[in-house]
């Protein structure tokens, strides 16, 4: 894929930019190295009051940030601006913990035959972050701002179609005062991310995408012994039970499966609802992911802008393309907009099954799959027969029903009566073929540490 912006409103391309060559990514790599070096040797406290003035001139540049990926990528200028100030809250969140993530964790010393016993967490080096699209400040910043404070070094390699975004967060940490090569962003393309990896001086990699670049990169990475984060896809369940509050589930279900114009590793994809409630619920959905606007994205009143790429839009028309020639039936949306851009239309589609391909497969834009289920038991069947574990979303109000389904249902996280989200403060990933690993938290600034036991015996002097 080319690196370069194009606009997704209306399909122009509004800046290019050449691969580095491989004498640009060498003298990147040694400036990578040199910086983890002397980076290392800095304190939490020094590394908290950069990280600061990052969160500071992001909120400063909010407004020309947001508009930058809503011309990129397409997202309404409202969640652009809710973007920004996500990633604020997220360097001053390690900011303000990290040290306290990352404290020495002594263990009893008569126990292990010392006079003190303890671990110690310590960076790294340069560690390869491969980033996509979708959230182009936030997915990079919740890898760069625990890392940074953990003391590694950043290696950006962002998608193809939003490369001013990359080239700002370089800017960014630059003039937040990080010393130079702490944070680079490499404008390659993904074949040339095996060079990167393999290349000694990076020590490990994480990768936030799609299930074939997760095992290019994980399979490279376990050929040279790195340790790798994945965030992959997932095609998470919304399950309504009897009981639930319908019309508040609609409504949230209606932000949970449009929101990023219906681009989001955690948006809610499978509405599997019990059949008692099924055609009260199918009817408050369907009437309030008809309503939803879609258009400009620079218009504060849009709900839905263009999908990111052309084959972005033709992948999801493929696929509901398949489930309808299969039987399910069309509530609304279903058809492209006319015009220029990207644009495709909240869509709801019922009477899915297993032999459709939207059954098991996940769909990158605003399209929501309604599967009806005859009790609980069936719901949580239902929720599992997926490749994917990253969210899931439980409405009820029986705390027994909560509790099955926070038991059974195999996700990395469930959310009870509200809409799965990432926050800084609650570890963030999957389990099956949504990855491995965990980001955010105390978890995520971990990851990408060497916890070394330390063990010392009688002998030193005072
Ligand atoms: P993608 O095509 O996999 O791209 C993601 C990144 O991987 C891009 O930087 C891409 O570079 C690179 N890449 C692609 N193929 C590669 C390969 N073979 N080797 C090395 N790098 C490679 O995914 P996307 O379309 O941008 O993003 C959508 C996917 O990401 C969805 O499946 C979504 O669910 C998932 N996602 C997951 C999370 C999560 O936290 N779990 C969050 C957001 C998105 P190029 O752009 O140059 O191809």
């Amino acid at each position: 894929m080319a690196i370069a912006s194009v606009n997704p409103a209306t399909g122009e391309t509004v800046k290019s930019f050449e691969a580095l060559s491989p004498a640009e990514i060498e003298l990147r790599l040694e400036r990578a190295a040199t910086a983890a070096a002397s980076y290392r040797r800095t304190t939490f406290a020094e590394r908290a009051t950069l990280l600061r003035r990052a969160a500071a001139i992001l909120r400063e540049e909010r407004d020309a940030t947001a508009e930058l990926m809503t011309l990129e990528m397409g997202k309404t200028i409202t969640s652009a601006r809710a973007e920004v100030e996500k990633c604020a809250k997220g360097c001053d969140f390690y900011a303000e913990h990290g040290a306290g993530f990352l404290a020495d964790e002594p263990v009893e010393p008569a126990g292990v035959g010392a006079v003190e016993a303890y671990g110690r967490y310590q960076p790294l080096g340069p560690v390869l972050a491969v980033m996509p699209w979708n959230f182009p400040l936030w997915q990079a910043m919740r890898f760069a701002a625990p890392a940074l404070m953990a003391g590694n070094v950043g290696l950006l390699k962002h998608a193809s179609n939003v490369p001013q975004t990359a080239l700002y967060l370089e800017d960014l940490f630059r003039r937040a005062g990080f010393p130079e090569g702490v944070f680079q962003t490499l404008l390659i393309t993904s074949g040339q991310v095996e060079r990167v990896l393999r290349d000694p001086r990076v020590k490990a990699a994480t990768l936030t995408g799609s299930g074939p670049a997760g095992q290019s990169v994980a399979a490279i990475a376990g050929d040279a012994i790195k340790k790798t984060v994945l965030e992959l896809g997932g095609s998470d369940p919304f399950l309504v039970l009897a009981s639930a509050d319908l019309e508040r589930a609609a409504k949230v279900a209606t932000v949970a499966r449009c929101q990023n114009n219906g681009q989001s590793c955690i948006a809610a994809k499978r509405f599997i609802v019990v059949e008692e409630v099924a055609d009260a619920f199918e009817s408050h959905f369907t009437a309030a992911m008809a309503a939803l606007t879609v258009g400009d994205p620079r218009d504060p009143a849009t709900d839905i802008g263009p999908l990111a790429t052309e084959q972005g839009r033709e992948d999801v028309e493929e696929l509901v393309a398949d489930a309808l020639a299969k039987g399910a039936r069309l509530r609304c949306g279903g058809q492209r907009l006319p015009g220029p851009g990207w644009y495709y239309p909240a869509t709801v589609l019922s009477g899915i099954t297993p032999a459709m391909r939207v059954w098991s497969e996940e769909v990158f834009g605003p399209v929501a799959l309604v599967i009806r289920a005859a009790d609980l038991d069936e719901a949580i069947r239902v929720a599992n027969d997926t490749p994917f574990g990253l969210g899931s979303n439980v409405w009820t109000s029986s705390s027994t029903e909560a509790a099955r389904c926070v038991d059974e249902i195999e996700a990395g996280a469930v959310f009870v009566n509200g809409m799965t989200t990432s926050y800084p403060e609650l570890p963030f990933g999957g389990v099956k073929e949504s990855g491995y690993g965990r980001e955010l938290s105390a978890h995520g600034i971990r990851e990408f540490c060497n916890l070394k036991t330390v063990w010392v015996g009688a002998g030193l002097e005072e």
